[in-house]
């Protein structure tokens, strides 16, 4: 079938001089001499190609392109900006505007029928869509669209900008929250918000903030419900979550609109928003809703890998555990984290017995994949609660959060035991490796979160010295 062009060009000239050419090429051609009555044939005959000029009286090349790219009627349709201009500004608004090409009007005439070749055999070959007879606006009602568009566009890219300046506060993730919440409630309506930045370290609490001025119940019900959606299981233990009052007193749910959204980078997932209101609110249709999103993402990535290279600083490469620079930190949230609520912690210390025999017998090289070993038995034994760090050469410290040491022993006697049955290998022959370990509690008379470490070492020592291969509990 013919392919229908249809050229817009205010020059009388230029208008007859391209429809010569391109009818010679074999298409149908039809003219307007401004973008007004262009736009009305672009609606009345549903052309295959629009070629337009660029500077037109009333309404020009880009306007005509915006208004056509905005329109689900039109925007299938592909457009040829015809340009004399060489600056990149006026290309770079033209493909803003929507356009497909830009052909400059010196090029040679075989030049152009190429283009327009090249860009009819990229066009799937889909059923001709029906013409719509009945538009006619008038000059006026055009612009008043156009200023629609641009308003549009320029809300869009005003919310971006707000979203793109939050960057500074990745790694202040309260004051980032905040900030997200205040320009979401400045666009979105809702009764509560949630948000929540996923870490890429699994041992972190998971924080998920609440706006709002809920009570206690509602919020701890609403925190699980939110964790089970996000990680789509029952338990949501490990879900510690903050409330900021940065709304007025609302009424207490059940909402009759609650969106929760994980948000995923591939199968990672990275944060998730929630969004409640009293009224029926469809958010996933609201225009900005998609931007925003996107935007919320986005921080979300960069929070997320900034979270990964952080773990790869506290990850010792050979065991996996975390370093000892990552120790201190622990420790020190623990410990004034058990104190403020008066909950059991417990330090536990580990170290190999007779390694250096073993060394020195098997090799350095099968000393380190014994050490490998011993830390992964140790890592799956404790709980996801509890940490593990290499705190020496073959020293592992462990810290068990909610633990008495007496409540601790069970999990260390366990992992000494497992040890001292895992079938070790060294070419064939059965190597038995054992362990020993000290236990230490956090009690009123230990001052210091360094203290804790001591006196675990200290029932190290003991084990060490009453025959080795055993767990035991400081005397405090
Ligand atoms: P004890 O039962 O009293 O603990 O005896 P031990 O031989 O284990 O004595 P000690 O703890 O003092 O010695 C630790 C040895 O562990 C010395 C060192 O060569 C070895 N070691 C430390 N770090 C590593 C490591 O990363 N890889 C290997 N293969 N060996 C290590
Ligand atoms: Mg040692
Ligand atoms: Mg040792």
């Amino acid at each position: 079938m013919t392919k229908k062009i249809l050229l817009i060009d205010d020059s009388k000239t230029q208008l007859l001089s391209l429809k010569m050419i391109i009818s010679k090429a074999g298409y149908e051609v039809i003219t307007a001499p401004n973008a007004i009555e262009g736009i009305e044939l672009a609606y009345h005959n549903m052309p295959d190609l629009i070629i337009s000029d660029i500077v037109m009286p009333s309404i020009n090349g880009y306007q005509l392109c915006r208004l056509l790219k905005n329109d689900p009627a039109t925007k299938h349709i592909p457009i040829i900006l015809l340009t004399i201009l060489e600056g990149k500004i006026d290309k770079f608004w033209g493909l803003k505007a929507g356009a497909d090409k830009f052909f400059n009007k010196e090029s040679e005439p075989e030049e152009l029928i190429k283009e327009i070749e090249l860009i009819l055999s990229k066009v799937e070959d889909k059923p001709q869509k029906t013409p719509i007879k009945n538009v006619t606006f008038t000059e006026n009602a055009y612009h008043v669209k156009i200023n629609e568009i641009l308003d549009q566009s320029l809300i869009e890219s005003t919310i971006i900008n707000e979203f793109r300046n939050l960057s500074e506060f990745i790694h202040d993730e309260s004051t980032l929250v905040k900030e997200i919440s205040t320009i979401v409630e400045s666009i979105l309506d809702f009764d509560t918000a949630a948000v929540f930045f996923n870490s890429a370290d699994n041992k972190k609490l998971k924080k998920v903030t609440f706006l709002s001025n809920l009570d206690e119940k509602s919020l701890k019900q609403m925190a699980s419900e939110f964790a089970n959606t996000v990680f789509e299981t029952t338990e949501s233990n490990d879900i510690n979550y903050e409330i900021i009052n940065l709304k007025e007193a609302q009424t207490q749910p059940p909402y009759k609109t609650k969106l929760i959204m994980p948000i995923k980078l591939e199968s990672e997932i990275i944060g998730a928003i929630g969004l409640y209101s009293h009224k029926e609110i469809n958010y996933q249709n609201q225009k900005t809703f998609e931007i925003i999103l996107n935007e919320i993402k986005l921080l979300m990535q960069i929070k997320h890998l900034h979270s990964k290279t952080k773990l790869l600083t506290v990850i010792d490469p050979l065991t996996t555990l975390y370093n000892r620079r990552y120790y201190q930190e622990v420790i020190e949230r623990e410990f004034s984290r058990s104190r403020r609520y008066s909950f059991d912690l417990s330090v536990a210390m580990f170290d190999i017995d007779n390694f250096k025999k073993l060394n020195d017998t098997y090799g350095h090289q099968f000393g380190d994949e014994v050490l490998k070993t011993v830390s992964q038995i140790i890592i799956a034994s404790l709980r996801n609660t509890d940490f593990a760090f290499r705190y020496g050469g073959e020293e592992i410290l462990a810290v068990l959060t909610n633990s008495s040491s007496n409540q601790a022993f069970i999990p260390i006697e366990r992992i000494r035991a497992k040890i001292e049955n895992y079938p070790f290998n060294y070419s064939g022959e059965n190597i038995k490796v054992t362990i020993s370990a000290g236990i230490s509690e956090l009690k009123k008379e230990i001052s210091t979160a360094q203290n804790l470490a001591k006196v675990a070492d200290d029932a190290l020592y003991e084990a060490k010295h009453s025959g080795k291969n055993k767990v035991i509990i400081a005397k405090q």
